[in-house]
């Protein structure tokens, strides 16, 4: 028994470390194959795709599959977007360290950390309150204390924090809300997937003297921006 029980921790103590070690493998990995082989080369969203940890943001039924280069279910029909759309998003709105952002669709979180490597400020607005507190408790356990969420519906944007040196929209309406346009900051960015309810082009805007300047980016497959009642924006 006392054999038995030894032989069961030496095992543990062997493999638990070393299925630490595999994620920051995998990790490494996944930023050199999907992001940096992709032609992202920014070292602020280089490093912080480095830094956050994707697995503690996904289900644990799906933890296995982190690193792995797809988006993933987190629940309320929702997901965790694939590691190299947020890398292209978060590169798209050229941040500066001293910047506040505003993120629409909190989802897991992670976007949100990554954001927050990166700035100095992050607002982020979930309408599903079981996935904005999971999230708040995550991003609070990876010591993320820049990072504020609200509950509610993010067509309104944050008023009360704005105006934000970049907004990120990680749902797709159907048109660029006007609330999101009139809290983005003079010389500010934003980027959103604009179009149809399952494919949409990814959309980049700037401010300039007061006026948007639009460049469509890419086409991308996002979940529906959606109002309290869950009807699409
Ligand atoms: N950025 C997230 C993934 C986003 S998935 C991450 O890193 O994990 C899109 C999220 O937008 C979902 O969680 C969905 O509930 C949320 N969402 C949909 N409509 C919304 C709205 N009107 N306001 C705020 N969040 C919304």
């Amino acid at each position: 028994m006392l054999r038995k029980l030894l032989l069961i921790s030496a095992v543990c103590l062997i493999t638990a470390p070393a299925l630490a070690q595999n994620y920051a493998a995998e990790r490494r990995n996944m930023v050199d194959q999907q992001i940096v082989k992709r032609g992202i080369r920014t070292t602020q969203v280089v490093e912080a795709m480095r830094n956050v940890k994707r697995h503690v943001f996904v289900p644990e039924r799906y933890r296995h599959l982190a690193y792995s280069d797809r988006p993933l279910p987190i629940g309320h029909q929702q997901t965790i977007s694939q590691p190299y759309i947020v890398a292209l998003m978060t590169d798209y709105l050229n941040l500066q360290p001293d910047e506040k952002v505003l993120e629409i669709g909190t989802g897991s979180g992670y976007q949100a950390a990554v954001l927050a490597e990166i700035v100095d400020q992050v607002y982020t607005v979930e309408i599903v309150e079981a996935l904005g507190k999971r999230a708040r408790q995550t991003l609070n356990e990876q010591g993320y204390d820049n990072v504020h969420i609200r509950i509610g519906d993010g067509y309104q944007g944050w008023q009360e924090h704005a105006p934000y040196d970049a907004i990120i929209v990680t749902a797709s309406p159907s048109d660029v809300p006007p609330p999101l346009k009139q809290q983005l900051a003079e010389g500010g960015r934003m980027v959103i997937p604009v179009g149809g309810p399952v494919f949409q082009k990814l959309v980049l805007l700037r401010k300039t003297n007061g006026k948007l300047k639009q460049t469509d980016v890419t086409s991308v497959r996002f979940v529906p921006l959606v109002n309290d009642k869950g009807d699409r924006h």
